[in-house]
């Protein structure tokens, strides 16, 4: 899918990530593992349209060898340069015109570091995981790095046949020969390349059939955990397709990794989660629902811009407690105003709608962007909020969103304006009063 945002100011936040000139349309990988040595040898085809007249062109990518770089099947020149990968094509390309450009590259995959700390391809004790959010995906393959460029996405995978594989998408292929399997997955909805993914361990899979299929991939021994704390998320599916409207992909794939994880992730139509948050007890289903509620807001409805991360992060903590609400726990009410008891505390030094790059998973975005909806949701009435938020993940489904976006179609939605609650919640440093 090839679309641009018209008048979209460029995301300020992260500059040296992502790049212009182009478009990227449908990722094609082809990888070739080897877990013990942490080895990855492989091929990106990448189509794509110039949307300016291209000399050179760059695209992200971490310190691996390149061996070389086609164009349209013809040599390019390149040089790498800390993370970028600088391509000259053997003729010019025009504006509007269509290419496909083809990476092979080869080397020890690592995270990429970060304010966040190491972000993208993670070796775990016996596998991998990637966790690209926000600026990952150059830790295993050449790519646009911008959120705000969506692409489908074909991932194969050659590993060990010991190892279970999972990537985003249907698995349209697996392939045994010899000592090895091949794993394929294609993901046709669009996918911003931080949230492409791919988990490798010994792994058990437990397949909940349902008008959305879960999958449960975990380590053979922590099987009866996982299924208990996993177990309500069906009931969780429900209750978020009733508030946010249909669920947006076809599948939702849990991981829980063979290792003790500091935070879960998501990825588009997958979430990964550590061995430390499954306890057999439903100790982090708040955990549960948060990744989840991610599939609508930050994967179908993806931020075109990281200063606008709280309609990510603060949906998704406000799904919390929807979800605790609809379980018979604790009321929205109830933890609106523990939470806004707790952030009167702090410092309110932080604008929600622009918190700063190194304040973008400041747990402060979380719980005030919780608030701001609760607060919409006071305002503006159940019968309008929800019906309010359903049209949102309907109108931008697999799309991209900017905080003007969601304000203009409150503003649509309320019977009052809210724009005096808005400029307190969202661009405002003193925490509001809840109404
Ligand atoms: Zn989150």
């Amino acid at each position: 899918m090839i679309e641009d945002v018209p008048g979209l100011e460029r995301c300020t936040y992260l500059p040296e990530h992502g790049n212009d000139g182009y478009r990227v349309g449908h990722y094609d990988l082809e990888l070739d593992y080897r877990v013990g040595p942490n080895r990855l040898s492989a091929s990106a085809r990448l189509s794509a349209v110039a949307t300016a007249p291209l000399v050179r062109f760059d695209l992200d990518l971490g310190p691996f060898r390149v061996a070389r770089v086609l164009i349209d099947g013809r040599a390019g020149r390149f040089r790498q340069r800390r993370d970028k990968l600088h391509v000259t094509p053997p003729r010019a390309l025009g504006a509007g015109q269509r290419f496909t450009v083809e990476v092979r590259y080869t080397g020890n995959p690592r995270p990429v570091t970060s304010p966040w700390g190491g972000l993208g391809w993670e070796q775990l004790t016996d596998g991998s995981l990637v966790a690209g959010q926000p600026t990952g995906a150059p830790s295993w393959f050449p790519c646009n790095d911008r959120a705000d460029h969506k692409a489908s996405f074909r991932i194969s995978l050659t590993t060990a046949s010991a190892y279970h594989v999972v990537a985003n998408g249907r698995e349209t292929g697996r392939r045994r020969s010899g000592a090895t399997t091949t794993w394929v997955y294609e993901q046709d909805e669009p996918m911003a390349p931080y949230l492409a993914s791919v988990q490798i361990g010994r792994y058990q899979t437990t397949e909940i059939p349902g008008r959305v299929p879960q999958r449960l991939v975990h380590p053979g021994p922590a099987a009866g955990r996982v299924r208990y704390d996993f177990g309500r998320q069906g009931e969780m599916i429900a209750a978020f397709e009733e508030r946010f409207g249909p669920y947006p992909f076809g599948a939702y794939t849990v991981v829980v990794a063979d290792d003790e994880l500091e935070i879960p992730v998501e990825a588009q139509g997958m979430s990964v989660f550590g061995t430390n948050h499954v306890d057999g007890r439903r100790g982090a289903e708040r955990l549960v629902a948060h990744e989840l509620a991610h599939q609508w807001f930050g994967n179908s409805l993806t931020l075109a811009r990281w200063r606008d991360i709280w309609l990510h992060e603060g949906f998704a903590t406000y799904a919390e407690w929807l979800w605790a609400e609809a379980s018979g726990g604790e009321s929205a009410d109830e933890h609106a105003l523990r939470w806004h008891g707790r952030l009167a505390g702090q410092p309110q030094d932080l604008v929600l709608a622009d918190p700063g790059v190194e304040r973008i998973f400041d747990d402060r975005v979380y719980k005030r962007g919780a608030l701001t909806l609760h607060a919409l949701r006071r305002t503006m009435g159940e019968g309008r909020f929800f019906p309010m938020l359903r049209e949102w993940t309907a109108a931008h489904r697999h799309g991209t969103v900017t905080t003007e976006d969601f304000t203009r179609l409150a503003e649509r939605h309320a019977a009052q304006t809210p724009e005096p609650l808005f400029a307190a919640w969202l661009y405002g440093r003193r925490l509001p009063r809840l109404p």
